[in-house]
C-alpha cells in the first residue's frame, strides 16, 4: 500500500509536518509576550434553562489577537500555552479579569449569572490553585457560590487520592465545580460518584452528532439519566439546532449552551445580549 502510494506522499506529509512544527514554535515565541502586550481578552457564551428560556450563567473563553498573526483560534493555541507553562500564569488573569467583569456586571445592576472559568490540568496539578482562587475571589468581591470552575476527566484520574484533596479545597471556597467535555474520557461511575463535582457538560462532539450517528444519541440519553440518577446538574454545549434542542428537553437536561442562542460575545455585546431582554426566552 505504500508503495502504490508512491513517494511523494511521504515528501508531502513531512513538509507538511516541519511546517506546522515551525508554525507552533512561531506561535510559542509570540505567546510568550501576549500576556505583557494585553493581547489576550476574554468572550462570553450564555448558557441558558431550558424550562424558563432564560440566560443563568456564561462561560468565559479566551481570545487571542496578535498585532502581526491573522486569528489563531483558542483550540489551536492554548494547547500551546499549556505546552510552555504559559497556562498558568495567563489561567490567573483570566480569573481575575471574569470575575471582575461579573462583579462589574452586578454592580451596573445586571442580573447576577454564574460565571464558568476554564481550568487546564496545569494550573490544577501545579502551585495552588485554590489559594489563587481565594485571593481572586477577595479582591474582585465576587460571590464565590457564583463561580464555577470547568474541569476535565483526564486532570483528575492521573492521581485521584491528590485530586479529591484538591477538588474538596476548592469546594471548601464555595466555588462549584463542572466536568467539562464529559463523554471524552474514561471515567468510571463509580470513581464520577465519588468526585465533589456539581455539574457535567456533555462534550459538543456527542451534541453535534445527536441525529446523525446513533451511538452517540445513546451516549447524550445515557449521560442525562446518569446526571439525573447521580443528582449533578447537566448542561450540553455546542447545541446549533432547534432538533438538538427538543431531543435535550425531552430527555430532562436542564441546561445549554451553543450557537443555536448565541456565539460567544465581547463584554459590551453580551450586556446588549442580556438587557434585551433574550434572557427572557424572547
Ligand atoms: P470548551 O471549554 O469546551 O468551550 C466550548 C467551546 O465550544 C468554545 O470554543 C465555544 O466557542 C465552542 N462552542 C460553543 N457553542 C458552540 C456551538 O454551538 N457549535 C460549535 N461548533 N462550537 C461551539 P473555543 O472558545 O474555541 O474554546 C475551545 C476550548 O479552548 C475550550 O473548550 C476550552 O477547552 C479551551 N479554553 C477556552 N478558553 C480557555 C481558558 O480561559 N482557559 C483554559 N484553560 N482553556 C480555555
Ligand atoms: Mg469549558
Ligand atoms: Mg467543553
Ligand atoms: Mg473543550
Amino acid at each position: 500500500e505504500a508503495k502504490r502510494l508512491g513517494r511523494n506522499t511521504i515528501v508531502c506529509y513531512t513538509s507538511d509536518f516541519h511546517q506546522q512544527a515551525h508554525y507552533r514554535l512561531m506561535l510559542a515565541s509570540r505567546l510568550h509576550r501576549a500576556l505583557e502586550n494585553e493581547e489576550f481578552s476574554l468572550q462570553y457564551q450564555p448558557q441558558i434553562c431550558l424550562a424558563t428560556g432564560r440566560v443563568i450563567g456564561v462561560e468565559a473563553l479566551l481570545r487571542w489577537e496578535c498585532p502581526d498573526l491573522a486569528p489563531v483560534s483558542a483550540t489551536e493555541f492554548i494547547p500551546i500555552l499549556e505546552e510552555t507553562g504559559l497556562i498558568v500564569p495567563v489561567g490567573t488573569w483570566v480569573l481575575q479579569q471574569a470575575c471582575c467583569q461579573a462583579v462589574a456586571w452586578q454592580r451596573a445592576g445586571m442580573v447576577s449569572l454564574r460565571l464558568s472559568v476554564n481550568i487546564s490540568a496545569l494550573q490544577f496539578q501545579r502551585g495552588d490553585l485554590a489559594e489563587t482562587v481565594r485571593q481572586i475571589l477577595a479582591e474582585s468581591g465576587l460571590d464565590p457560590a457564583l463561580l464555577c470552575l470547568e474541569l476535565t476527566e483526564s486532570m483528575l484520574m492521573i492521581d485521584t487520592a491528590h485530586a479529591q484533596q484538591k477538588l474538596q479545597e476548592l469546594r471548601d471556597l464555595g466555588v462549584s465545580l463542572s466536568l467539562d467535555d464529559f463523554g471524552t474520557g474514561y471515567s468510571s461511575l463509580a470513581y464520577l460518584s465519588r468526585l465533589p463535582v456539581q455539574e457535567l457538560k456533555v462534550d459538543r462532539s456527542f451534541i453535534h452528532r445527536l441525529h446523525t450517528t446513533p451511538s452517540d444519541t445513546a451516549v447524550v440519553n445515557t449521560i442525562i439519566a446518569m446526571a439525573q440518577e447521580l443528582g449533578l446538574e447537566l448542561i450540553a454545549e455546542g447545541v446549533e439546532t432547534e432538533e438538538q434542542k427538543q431531543h435535550l428537553l425531552a430527555r430532562g437536561c436542564t441546561t445549554i449552551q451553543g450557537f443555536l442562542f448565541s456565539r460567544s460575545l465581547a463584554p459590551e455585546k453580551f450586556a446588549e445580549f442580556i438587557d434585551q431582554g433574550l434572557s427572557d426566552g424572547g
